[in-house]
């Protein structure tokens, strides 16, 4: 039995998709009954929506894994907005954490921008059974979810509420059968909206590593994704500043393309956790969009393994 099954997940029925407080509270400052979508603040609460009271004081909002899967470690990979890498860096470090015998796995959260199995060159549909969904496999072995291998197109669109893109991703938690895994990579969906919300609520994410880029206003932006990971008391491992400098492949001259980092400082600011910085480097690009992210070999995030190792 893994530690989460141990843990012993409840099942929390789907949202309805209506707009409204997430906060099961009344205004009066009383519980009104219904769990779904509950801060868990209400006085007197066994956690436990059966037979609720209408009073909480702790509810736990896990979903449950799947009988089948034994997911040892869960780690989220957050950013403030799209676009500054995360994909990529959760995608190194499944490849990095592999070539050391890990049993690696993705979930790819980021269900309006999956990207993750076109950066690991799978194209076919995941496959399922009786018990469930099957992950694909990369050529190394890292098992992969996202929305993108059960669409009929890569390209179509989804255009879900924001409840619905949550209950997927808790699906992909719920219904797929991962198996043994050592570490679970979630490509978390950018932001600190409902989705992220809900998603760090619905899978017991042990920590977060944070990607970002160098300029001063996705720094700004970030912190709030830092911020939000604090406040659920999940601990952030380290962040990865992405495009931190273009190095130029004829003379060597370093040129910081997007003017200073703010990185080292916001780490400073976050109980000096370690920063790795990733270089703009056109073999990222073309690597990730031809598929062949794993024949890669990137060592500027190894002080992030050992965070993650030492969990
Ligand atoms: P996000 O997940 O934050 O939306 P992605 O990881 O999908 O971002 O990256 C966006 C695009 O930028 C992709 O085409 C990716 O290949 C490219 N890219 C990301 N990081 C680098 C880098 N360091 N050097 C070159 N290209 C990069």
């Amino acid at each position: 039995m893994s530690d989460k099954e141990e843990m012993g997940y409840e099942i929390v029925e789907e949202d309805d998709g209506a707009e409204g407080d997430w906060n099961g509270e009344t205004a009066e400052g009383g519980c009104d009954g219904d769990c779904e979508g509950c801060s868990g603040s209400c006085e007197g609460c066994s956690g436990s929506c059966e037979g609720c009271s209408g009073s909480c004081s702790q509810q736990d909002l896990r979903a449950q894994a799947h009988p089948m899967s034994h997911v040892k470690r869960v780690i989220g990979v957050v950013s403030g907005k799209g676009g500054v890498g995360k994909s990529l860096v959760t995608s190194l470090l499944a490849i990095e954490m592999r070539k050391k015998g890990l049993k690696t796995a993705i979930l790819d959260g980021d269900l309006t921008g999956p990207s993750i199995p076109r950066i690991f060159g799978i194209h076919e549909k995941a496959a399922g059974n009786a018990f469930g969904i099957l992950p694909s496999e990369s050529a190394a072995g890292t098992k992969i979810m996202s929305v993108n291998l059960i669409l009929d197109n890569e390209t179509d669109a989804v255009i879900w509420r924001g409840p619905v893109v949550a209950g997927v991703v808790k699906q992909f938690w719920s219904d797929v059968q991962w198996g043994d895994v050592d570490v679970m990579l979630v490509d978390m969906p950018p932001g600190t909206g409902d989705v992220p919300l809900t998603v760090f609520q619905s899978l017991h994410v042990d920590g977060v590593v944070v990607a970002t880029s160098p300029q001063q206003l996705v720094g700004l932006v970030v912190e709030k994704a830092v911020n939000m990971a604090e406040m659920m008391q999940i601990p952030v491992l380290g962040f990865v500043e992405n495009m931190s400098v273009f190095k130029c492949p004829q003379c060597g001259a370093v040129h910081e393309i997007y003017g200073p980092g703010a990185t080292d400082a916001l780490a400073a600011r976050h109980a000096g956790r370690p920063v790795c910085k990733l270089p703009i480097d056109p073999a990222f690009a073309r690597a990730s969009d031809s598929g062949a992210i794993e024949s890669l070999d990137c060592h500027e995030l190894d002080p992030l393994l050992d965070a993650i190792a030492k969990l």
